[in-house]
């Protein structure tokens, strides 16, 4: 039986008592009171069950009698059912968005119309956008780049877009589309740029092989098709002329394939050794008569070795180490003019120890330094060619002293020489033997 019939019959009771009591008129008052009663309680219910619905989501729900308190506890584990679900889904939806942000790609979605709906701050930063300000706004109208709007429109996006932003110079972009659910589509957008400069670093790089192989490839050709169509109108020493020149760019061609080897295998090499201790005194002593014998006298090449450092000794590779100090050696002969002072020298310094390479050759411009050890990169082609330079010595210098955890400085007045020095860090050094103490 519902809880409004028992009070019903509660009431007609009391009435029924009443009326045997004190006749029709006290059973009637009564009963009129009886529903008065009844009709107050439930108002007041109804009145704060209406008051509830306009707190916050999560108040706990008012606390009544009778049926009333049963209606209220069952709202009670309904509202707090759904609010859970509620903050669950809201939790997830905002894990969804820390990661969406944490993602190194920009990611915009779209709603139906192409209009944004959410953006992560690399979606912000690849497209000019801002996230809050844009929201709702049809993507092309914000971004307008034709190839962009082509392609969002064309609907074809099995293959990527590669956009150049015209907002911001030398960014290149990736743009994915993956339309979903109804009418929506999600942008991922990448950054491209330093593929797209390696890219092009590789495409310089193939085409400055090319044609430092092909200068010397020609003259080899030309001598050889010279001869080969009237090897009998040359005389014999006419003859020995062309094929010592012909030679000459051969070995010019086999230098630079060295080089390039050289090169290929620093970059694509484990790691210079650690553990191989390289006496550095006498290896510079090796360098400094290699660079008397490049110079044939032309040149006063000196050798400076402080006191106490002749047995420092470095951690490495004594090979590189050789060929990068004998690179810069070289070069200061070769851009030493005939009667020059050269002058290496190794020392411990604060900071480690220093190899260096000083001359008062012609000395470079200020704005070529920062270029010199770049491959390929030389101020005077003419001079490094006429000297047998490949353009990849630095470069090579470069490689080996990172390989050991050096620096190359390079000083240099025009006009009045140069001083190319190799710091290493003193964790490079290999630390001197404790002495013995005598008993
Ligand atoms: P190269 O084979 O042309 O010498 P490098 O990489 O060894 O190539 O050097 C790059 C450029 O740096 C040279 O072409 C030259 O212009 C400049 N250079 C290098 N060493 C010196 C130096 N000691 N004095 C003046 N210029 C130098």
């Amino acid at each position: 039986m519902g809880g409004g019939a028992a009070t019903l019959a509660l009431l007609a009771l009391a009435a029924a008592v009443a009326g045997l009591f004190g006749g029709p008129v006290l059973a009637l008052a009564v009963f009129a009171a009886g529903v008065l009663l009844t009709y107050a309680f439930h108002l007041r219910n109804v009145q704060r069950l209406a008051e509830w619905t306009h707190e916050p989501v999560g108040t706990p729900v008012p606390s009544a009698r009778g049926i009333w308190g049963r209606a209220f506890s069952d709202l009670q584990r309904r509202s707090r059912l759904a609010y859970d679900v509620r903050e669950r889904l809201s939790a997830s939806l905002e894990r969804f968005r820390e990661a969406s942000q944490a993602m190194p790609d920009g990611t915009l979605y779209l709603s139906a119309g192409d209009r944004i709906e959410w953006m992560n701050h690399k979606a912000e930063q690849h497209f000019g956008l801002d996230a809050v300000r844009d929201r709702g706004v049809a993507v092309t109208k914000l971004v307008r780049q034709p190839e962009f709007v082509r392609f969002l429109h064309a609907g074809d996006y099995a293959d990527p877009l590669m956009l150049q932003s015209d907002r911001r110079p030398g960014l290149t972009m990736m743009i994915q589309i993956v339309p979903f659910g109804d009418e929506q589509k999600m942008i991922v957008s990448r950054d491209i740029s330093q593929l797209e400069r390696l890219e092009t670093m590789r495409r310089d790089f193939v085409g400055n092989v090319s044609h430092e192989m092909r200068t010397p490839l020609t003259v080899v050709i030309g001598f050889l098709e010279t001869l080969v169509d009237g090897l009998e109108d040359f005389r014999p020493d006419e003859v020995k002329r062309y094929l010592r020149l012909a030679l000459e760019q051969s070995v010019r061609m086999e230098t630079l394939i060295e080089d390039l080897l050289t090169l290929s295998a620093l970059e694509t090499g484990a790691p210079a050794p650690a553990e191989e201790r390289v006496a550095v005194g006498p290896l510079v002593q090796d360098v400094a008569e290699d660079a008397r014998l490049l110079s044939a006298g032309r040149h006063e090449v000196g050798l400076d070795i402080a006191t106490g450092d002749e047995d420092a000794f470095l951690f490495g590779s004594a090979k590189e180490l050789r060929s990068a100090f004998t690179n810069l050696a070289s070069n200061a002969v070769r851009y030493t003019p005939a009667g020059g002072k050269i002058r290496l020298s190794w020392r411990r310094i604060d900071a480690g120890a220093e190899f260096a390479v000083e001359d008062d050759g012609i000395g470079v411009e200020p704005q070529h330094i920062h270029r010199l050890t770049e491959r390929f990169y030389r101020v005077d082609r003419g001079r490094s060619r006429e000297t047998g330079g490949t353009g990849l010595g630095l470069a090579i210098v470069k490689h080996i002293l990172s390989r050991h955890d050096a620096e190359l400085r390079i000083e240099s007045v025009y006009g009045r020489g140069s001083r190319f020095s190799a710091c290493f860090p003193a964790a490079r050094l290999v630390p001197p033997a404790p002495r013995r103490t005598r008993k």
